[in-house]
Order: C-alpha cells, then structure tokens, then sequence
C-alpha cells in the first residue's frame, strides 16, 4: 500500500501518515511511496494508539487554519492618487471627516478632489492604515506577489501546464487528455482552443494550459507570474534531457512550482531508458522518490495512452498536498493566459482566475486596458453567466488587447474611474494614442440592434479615424442590445459617450444618464451617427486660441467700495467692452497689470456689453491700483483662425 492509499483508508492526511512513520525513524520520502507490511502495521497501531489525541489535534489546527484564513479585514491600502471621496470610501467614513482632517494638515479639499500620492500617503499614515508595499503599478511588474496561491478558504482546482523540448510529446499528450478526459465532452460541448482547458480524473478535476510548447509558460513567467500550480515535464525516453528541458526545470524551480515529470514515449524505448533518465534528472537536482527524493516519475505514451491515467492520478494527489485555496467572495482576480483581437466581438482574453467568481457584467482593470465583462466563453464553448477561481474562459469587453501575463482585476465603477485617472496621471494612457503624441482620445461604448451592425458601426468608425491620425478611439464596449442602466454607468467611470444605432435608451435610463453627465447618441442612420461622431472629434481638438484687443477705454474715476473692491469707472471710447473679457490696464504706455472683468455695470446695471461712446464701470479680479487717465484696453480670446 502507497502513503496515500493508507491515509485515505483511514481517513486522515498524507501528512500525518508521513508524520507517524518518521517519528518512529522509518524512511519512506513521500506520499506515493509504497510501505512494507511492517510499516503499514505500524501505522496503523501508532494511529490508534494517538487515535485521540491525532484527533483532536487535528480539529485544533483545522480550525486554527480556518480562523487565519478568514480575510474579513480590508485588503492592505494601495497609495496612488484619488479624490477625497474615495479615500472615505476605503475608510468608510463620510469624505466630511477626510476633509477636516485635511484642513488640519493645512490642506484645503473637496469631497471630488484629486489629491496627491504624497497627499494620500500622509492621510494614510494619519488614519494608520495598513499600506501595500506595491502601488497599482508596481503590482503589474511583480504579478508573482500580487495574488497568493494559498490565500482563501475556498477549494479551487489545480492549474498545470506541461512544458518540456520541442517534439517530446507535450502537445501530443495534452491532446490525448484533452480527448479523453475534457470535461466539454461529457457535457456534449464542442472543446475551443482557448489556451487551457478543464479535465476529469477519478481524482477531482485538473485545468491544463494548452498553448503550445512552453511559450505561454514562459512569456506568463518573464513577467513574473506563477499562473500554474504544478507543472509537468514532459521527457521523451528515447531522447532524454535536451537543452529546453533544462530551461523547463530552471522556470519551475525560479517559480516555485512543483514538477512531475512524465517520461514519454515508453511504447518505442526500451524499458532501461526510464532509468537513464532518471539518473538524468538526478544531475538537475530532480531526485525521483524511489531513490529518496520527491520528484514523482511517471512512464507515459501520449500515442498510446499506457500510464497517462496514472501521471492524471500523481498530478491530482501532488495538486492535493499543495492545498489550493481561493477566497470565493473577494471581487475576481485572475491573469490574462491568451489574447486577441476578434471580429465581431473586439479585443478578448482567456482569463484564469485565482480569487472570487467573475460575472457578466463585472467592470475590470487588466494592467493598462479595461473593460466591462460583456460576455463568458467556457472551454467547452458554452456561454456561461460566472466562473470561480483555476476555471478558464474566455472574456469579450476589453478596451484594447491585453497583454499575457496582465492581472485581471474587478472594480467598482470609482476604482475604474480611479484607474483610469492613475493610467493618466502616471503617463500610461489606456491606448497608444497619446504615446503617439496625438490628441486625447474619445472614449466611446456602441450599442446596436444586431451583431451585422454592429459590425458596420464599428468598419465605419475604423475609417473615419483613418482619415486623420490626430483622431483616436478607445471603445471600451461594443454590443448588441438597448441601452441599459450598465452602460450608463461604465460610460461614466470610462468617461465614454454612447454611440447607439437602431436602439432606445428607456426614461430611466436617460435620467441616469443626464444625472451620471453622459452623453447618448442615438441615430437610425448610420451616417448621421457617423456625422455626430465627427463633430465631436472635431470638437476634441485642441483649438489654439489667442488673445484680440476689442475695445478700448479711458479712467474717468476710481470708487474704492468697502467690502467689493477698487471699481474703476471708464469711458470707451473705441470699440466695445464686453463682460466676459479681460482688462489691461497702461499708464503713460506702461503696462500696469489686468484681470478678467468680474462684474461689468452701466448705469448701476450688470450689462454683457458696452459700446463706444459709452461710461461704464468694472471690478477687476487681481488689479486694484486704478488712477484717473489710465488707458484700459479690452481682450477676448478667440480661435487662432
Ligand atoms: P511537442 O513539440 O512536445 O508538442 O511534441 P508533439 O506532441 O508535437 O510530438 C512530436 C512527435 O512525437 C509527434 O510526431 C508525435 O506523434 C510523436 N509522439 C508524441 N508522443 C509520442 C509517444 O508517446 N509515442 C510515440 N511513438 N510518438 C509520440
């Protein structure tokens, strides 16, 4: 009998059973290790015999290990720039409070102010929260960090990718269990290739990632993310180790990540290979089990078949002692394992969760794109309306096509708006656009009747931003559908106009939307919507605007009004004086200083505009030192052309 089949038996852990043997200095190595009938006798009366005490212990550290792992507390602040209003958000006091305790550092706010990094931090450290080391930034560099595997007390399934050289039979042998083992085949589905994909064994259920060769593996690797669990080797017998097996173990060993190695091929090697790989794998530190080590060596023929349902039953048991955990009612976080961009449904990413259940509709930061969950693709093709953590899908509503490796976050609408500001605000603008130089881009949500419009909206869109390379677009959702309340409010945290053609917007809607400032734009042609859509690139531009001299007037007297200010009273003797301009102010052809006109009167009325020919006073915003004589000149600004 093997470790674990004891342990099973009587119904405690591998662990334990291990425990029990090398306390009474037996030498077995690991859970797979075979015992002899003298020390399955032994353990079996050194289990009864602390029977008891074995018991309660166990249920002690259980619960311990429950209580730990409760996360009721908040996760650790991140420090980055955000308003007052979210800072009381996280505190969960009114901004009020924030505010004075501001106004105590000498900082004056409002409740939708922005305030600094270095701000926050001093807020931070005044309320004595718990800081995260990484800001927001940082935690895309060092992903590897940013989500712990073992955090939560939710069960959640193994996630493993089989890597190893080229033509040792990793594809091949993913195609087999993917053939014989795919959970879509049960369901009747049809299996996408989305990059992973869930299987079945008598020993729970495994997701394997299935992109090709080992380069998701590395790609996910280079920037620092331990995406799998475990990880499978894959050596052909008749081979041996090849310099990309030594790079496989290298990775699983810089990762952290636990290896099983699957020696292939077994139907066309002789049987003295399989040793001659082990004494192999020994040089690279990988010592198997029956020779003392933990490295667990599998014969497979992924041709055949023979021993691939073992090498399923080694992974599960070793996934099993790693005690995989997710915290199931935390907002979903996950990484980006494949990504492109799809006709019809725009940018979409498989996404392999590590925490919390991600749903339709769910808003997300994924490094610097974003989106709305407009859809989830399961494995086996199906539409699903959620998924847990280790469980692929594939996800549409992306703002752009992430990049592999990204953490997958949900937000709230105001972390979407935040992180769309700290993007900004740190130089990292959600789309190249800006890097280019070119002017802002105009964010936009389309909605439509059906996919086919869809389609055309989107074609015409492309073109007119072809027109001019000043002009750029983030859509950060395209879909079919009415306008609903959803829209509204990824609109306002994306700060998106909705482009919709051969759809409504309902009367609640339109009222969230104007109380929410976005803007609807709804046609049933789609050139008017295209004409619309031109207007505003146009009104996007940046338009150059300088100052014009309209009028020009005398100091006939100055009243200095307690309480309002220095008024200077003038007569304009050229052109006119208008209330929204500005004021120069010369003395004997010097120029004094000026203002914008706060309040311009005739007659003791507040008037828009005077002409020549005409008295009439103003008060100035920062001049005051009027003399009679002095020559005020009136400014507008106007467009340069
Ligand atoms: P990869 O580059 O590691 O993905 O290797 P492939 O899965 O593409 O396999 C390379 C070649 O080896 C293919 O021609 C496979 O048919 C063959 N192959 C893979 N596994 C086995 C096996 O177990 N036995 C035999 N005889 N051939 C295998």
């Amino acid at each position: 009998m093997r470790v674990y089949e004891i342990a099973e038996k009587l119904g405690v852990t591998n662990k334990e059973v291990l425990g029990v043997l090398h306390g009474c200095g037996e030498i077995v190595s690991g859970h797979m290790s075979s015992l002899t009938d003298e020390q399955e006798a032994l353990v079996r009366s050194e289990l009864q015999k602390r029977g008891d005490a074995i018991g309660k212990k166990s249920t002690a550290v259980a619960h311990r290990k429950k209580g730990g792992e409760k996360r009721s507390e908040k996760p650790p602040f991140i420090i980055r720039p955000m308003t007052v209003a979210a800072f009381a958000d996280y505190l969960g006091v009114p901004s009020g409070g924030v505010i004075l305790t501001l106004l105590r550092q000498g900082v004056v706010s409002t409740k939708n102010q922005a305030l600094s990094k270095d701000v926050v931090a001093s807020l931070a450290k005044h309320y004595e929260l718990v800081v995260a080391k990484k800001s927001a930034a940082e935690k895309e560099a060092v992903l590897g960090e940013a989500i712990s595997p073992q955090e939560g007390s939710d069960s959640r399934l193994p996630v493993v990718v089989v890597v190893g050289h080229v033509d040792h039979g990793k594809t091949t042998l993913l195609d087999f269990i993917r053939k014989t083992r795919a959970v879509s085949k049960e369901k009747g589905g049809i299996t996408q290739h989305i990059g992973a994909y869930e299987a079945k064994t008598d020993h729970g259920h495994i997701v394997f990632l299935d992109t090709p060769g080992h380069e998701a593996f590395s790609r996910i690797r280079a920037r620092g993310v331990g995406v799998a669990d475990l990880v499978v080797l894959v050596v052909a017998a008749d081979d041996g180790i090849m310099p990309q097996t030594v790079e496989a173990i290298k990775y699983a060993k810089d990762a952290k990540v636990p290896i099983v190695v699957a020696i292939n091929k077994i139907d066309r090697a002789e049987a003295s290979k399989i040793e001659i790989i082990k004494r192999e794998l020994a040089q690279y530190d990988l010592l198997p089990e029956e020779w003392g080590g933990d490295i667990v060596c599998v014969p497979v023929s992924a041709k055949t078949g023979e021993g691939v349902d073992h090498l399923l039953e080694i992974i599960a048991l070793q996934a099993e002692l790693l005690e995989l955990k997710a915290d199931d009612s935390r907002q979903a976080q996950g990484y980006v394992l494949e990504s492109r961009l799809e006709k019809g449904r725009g940018a979409v990413a498989t996404v392999i969760g590590r925490h919390g259940v991600l749903r339709v509709g769910d808003l997300f930061v994924c490094g610097k794109v974003f989106g709305k969950v407009s859809s989830l693709v399961s494995s086996s093709g199906e539409r699903v309306d959620s998924v847990g953590p280790s469980i692929p899908a594939v996800v549409a509503g992306f703002s752009a096509v992430p990049e592999v490796g990204t953490l997958f976050e949900v937000v709230s609408s105001e972390g979407l708006r935040q992180a769309k500001d700290f993007a900004s605000l740190s130089g990292k603008a959600s789309s190249d656009c800006r890097q280019a130089g070119t002017e802002e881009e105009l964010v936009l949500i389309v909605k439509t009747d059906t996919n086919s419009t869809k389609e055309a909206l989107l074609e015409s869109i492309n073109k007119l931003i072809s027109k001019d390379k000043e002009r750029c677009v983030n859509i950060v959702q395209a879909s079919v559908g009415a306008i609903n309340e959803s829209d509204i409010l990824l609109a306002s945290g994306t700060g998106a106009t909705i482009l919709g053609l051969h759809v409504k917007a309902d009367q609640n809607v339109s009222i969230l939307a104007r109380k929410k400032n976005v803007s609807i734009l709804l046609s049933e042609i789609i050139y008017k919507l295209l004409e619309e859509l031109e207007i505003l690139f146009d009104r996007r531009k940046k338009v150059k605007l300088i100052k014009k001299k309209i009028g020009e007037a005398v100091v006939r007297k100055v009243f200095d009004i307690k309480g309002s200010g220095v008024i200077a009273g003038v007569y304009v003797k050229d052109g006119i004086f208008t209330g929204n301009g500005e004021v120069v102010a010369f003395r004997r052809g010097k120029r004094l200083g000026g203002g914008k006109i706060q309040s311009l009167q005739r007659d003791r009325k507040i008037v828009k505009e005077v002409h020549k020919g005409f008295e009439c006073a103003f008060l100035i915003s920062d001049f005051t030192d009027w003399q009679v004589d002095d020559t005020v000149e009136c400014v507008i600004e106007v467009p340069e052309k």
